[in-house]
């Protein structure tokens, strides 16, 4: 039998580089965005579910596929959960993780360690044309230091320090990271997911 096709919408590469390391062994073919001619769907929703819904339904319908969308962010709680859902423009369209995370470190100053609390999200949406068929999340928590340190992960993680690990992301190998990560646990449950509607669905 062949794999069904899941096409896993995100524009992010390392992003995307986590997500297939997750769905690696599921019975499924993975296309991207990149096998298809798409116009942008728009991140307009006020939480990371509604963003994930936007993208997989907005990118399903334009590719007739089943899609998985993504979004993922920080919030830290001193800033009232920002950057949040502009965590990847926290400091303006088109910004660098490097400017990002010199931005957080600008507006957190010297706030003490026990300010400096914040969490990833990871939301997770599947849907195929005209039809949600699953939303998933998952959250970790940690601490943003008040300097960068390590090279792994992405974005904010050099500046994500990891409590029970007494590390960074940044500073974990992936094996680490994907064992307690947000994205991680979302992907968990969508796992989960795959492995039931695979049995049930027509090829
Ligand atoms: P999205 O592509 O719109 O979901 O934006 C996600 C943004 O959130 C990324 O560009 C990062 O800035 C941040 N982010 C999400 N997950 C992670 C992670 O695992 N490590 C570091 N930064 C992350």
């Amino acid at each position: 039998m062949k794999p069904t096709r899941l096409l896993v919408a995100s524009t992010n590469v390392k992003k995307l580089r986590e997500l297939k390391e997750l769905l690696a062994g599921l019975d499924l073919e993975l296309l991207f965005l990149g096998d298809f001619q798409t116009s942008e769907v728009e991140e307009t929703g006020k939480t990371f579910e509604e963003n994930a819904v936007l993208k997989a339904m907005g990118y399903a319908r334009q590719t007739g596929c089943l899609t998985l969308a993504e979004d993922s962010g920080l919030s830290c709680d001193a800033l009232d959960g920002a950057p949040g859902v502009y965590s990847a423009r926290f400091a303006g369209a088109g910004k660098s993780d490097a400017e990002n995370n010199a931005k957080l470190l600008r507006v957190l100053g010297s706030m003490p360690d026990n300010c400096r609390g914040a969490h990833y999200t990871s939301a997770v949406a599947v849907a195929r044309p005209g039809e949600l068929l699953k939303t998933m999340q998952g959250e970790v928590y940690g601490v943003i230091l008040t300097e960068a340190r390590g090279t792994g992960g992405f974005g904010y993680d050099p500046l994500f320090f990891y409590p029970p690990y007494g590390k960074t992301f940044a500073e974990v190998s992936p094996e680490l990271k994907h064992a307690v990560s947000h994205r991680a646990q979302a992907l968990k449950s969508v796992r989960t997911f795959f492995e039931e509607f695979l049995q049930s669905a027509p090829r």
